[in-house]
């Protein structure tokens, strides 16, 4: 069966020369970097390349960034880390309620330990307005996170206004990253940010490795004691394969950029007219021009995205949806509902995630798919009869 993957805000294919590089690190050249032999020497010799390579796709020096194992970590590092070695500067932290998990669920934590968090609101294309980030700053401000671009819509935030306002009120800047890096150019001086959360398998990477960017002066506490490794910010052996495969991968996003950039915008561009053409009843998500090149989010009126999503399954496409009726969690996106949207609009909602292996073809195969599906769901769909006598009937199928 003919495959299409739309799935890449959650996972990225690997690049084979990331994988060729990966393997000589696991057969050959074994060596602990902590060692003083030639294998060692010749395992450090390889981090350090790599974490130059991760230095320069930031705008960074190699002093400023750490691995970890993966988004996760880094967000945990750069949150928690600031909370406990500032805590005597003040207790609050002020982030977004569009975050990933990482962030949010990592915020419920630190409130729990007692430091106070504001989460913003977001508009109605998932943008946080920077004047509720200069409302929501008190003396007690220690921390500010907001992710550079969503991972469900793919809003790209006001980096830059934010970064300039926290420097401004001497406050530390954090920003999730994970969708935004080797998929739009970053610079962390020009956009004022202090720490970054970067995952390898979002850009083409392997998975369980990350880094975090950390600007040089920042105060943060280690969240793990061990050895002296990442200069014991985070001890442990490095995991050498991945660090070297996503230095491979962060070289490959700087060089292929604009390059990728393009290729993926204009098939995006394609997508959203083409649904737009020729499927009625919907809506994009998410800030029409500010948003990530392969990012393609909409709602499709009277129907479930996970129906949507396991229809498209069968025919070979990959997407993901907003909302998971069936697979445990009644509750639609956090996201979609902060952008206010209503339970029945976000469930409907399909998130298709484009990247730089993806065709026309891709494209032409989907378009021709997807209005099939969307006519058979709502022919057999009880929300598209009783919608026009009672439109605001929510989530029907979902016990709401
Ligand atoms: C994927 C993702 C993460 C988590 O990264 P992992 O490497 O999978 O732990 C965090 N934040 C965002 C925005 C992501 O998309």
């Amino acid at each position: 069966m003919r495959r299409v993957y739309f799935d890449h805000s959650a996972t990225t294919p690997v690049d084979h020369e990331v994988v060729d590089l990966m393997v000589e690190y696991m057969k050959d050249k074994f060596g602990n970097p902590g060692s003083i032999h030639y294998f060692g020497r010749e395992a450090n010799k390889a981090v350090n390349e790599a974490r130059e390579s991760v230095a320069t796709l930031l705008g960074a020096t190699a002093k400023e960034v750490f691995f970890t194992s993966g988004g996760t970590e880094s967000d945990n590092i750069a949150l928690k880390g600031i909370a406990y070695a500032n805590r005597k500067k003040g207790n609050h932290i002020i982030t977004t309620s569009i975050e990933h998990h990482a962030v949010l669920h990592t915020c419920e934590s630190l409130e729990k330990q007692g430091f106070t968090v504001t989460y913003l609101p977001v508009d109605e294309n998932a943008m946080v307005r920077i004047e509720d980030v200069k409302n929501a700053i008190t003396d007690q401000t220690i921390l500010i996170s907001v992710m550079f671009a969503n991972n469900e819509v793919g809003t790209i935030q006001p980096i830059k206004e934010i970064g300039q306002l926290a420097k401004e009120k001497g406050i530390y800047f954090h920003t999730d990253a994970v969708q935004a890096v080797g998929n739009y150019p970053i610079d962390v001086n020009e956009y004022n940010i202090d720490l970054l959360s970067l995952s390898g398998h979002k850009l083409y990477g392997p998975k369980g490795i990350g880094a975090i960017y950390i600007r040089k002066g920042v105060k943060i506490e280690a969240l793990q004691q061990g050895g002296s490794q990442e200069r014991k910010l985070r001890p442990g052996t490095e995991n050498v394969p991945g660090i070297v495969g996503l230095g491979k991968a962060a070289e490959k996003a700087r060089l292929e950029l604009s390059e990728r950039m393009a290729h993926v915008q204009a098939l995006r561009d394609k997508l959203i007219k083409g649904i737009q053409e020729k499927i009625v009843d919907i809506k994009l998500n998410g800030h029409p021009e500010k948003r990530l090149p392969g990012s393609v989010n909409f709602s499709f009126f009277y129907i479930e995205g996970e129906s949507l999503l396991l229809n498209l399954d069968m025919k070979g496409i990959a997407a993901s949806s907003g909302s998971a009726c069936t697979s445990g969690s009644l509750d639609p996106s956090h996201v979609l509902l902060a952008m206010g949207m209503t339970h029945e609009t976000a469930h409907g909602s399909l998130r298709l995630s484009l990247g730089r292996g993806n065709t026309e073809a891709d494209i032409d195969y989907c378009l021709e798919v997807l209005p099939k599906i969307v006519e058979t769901l709502r022919s057999m769909s009880p929300l598209n009869a009783t919608s026009k006598l009672a439109p605001s009937n929510p989530c029907s199928n979902c016990h709401h």
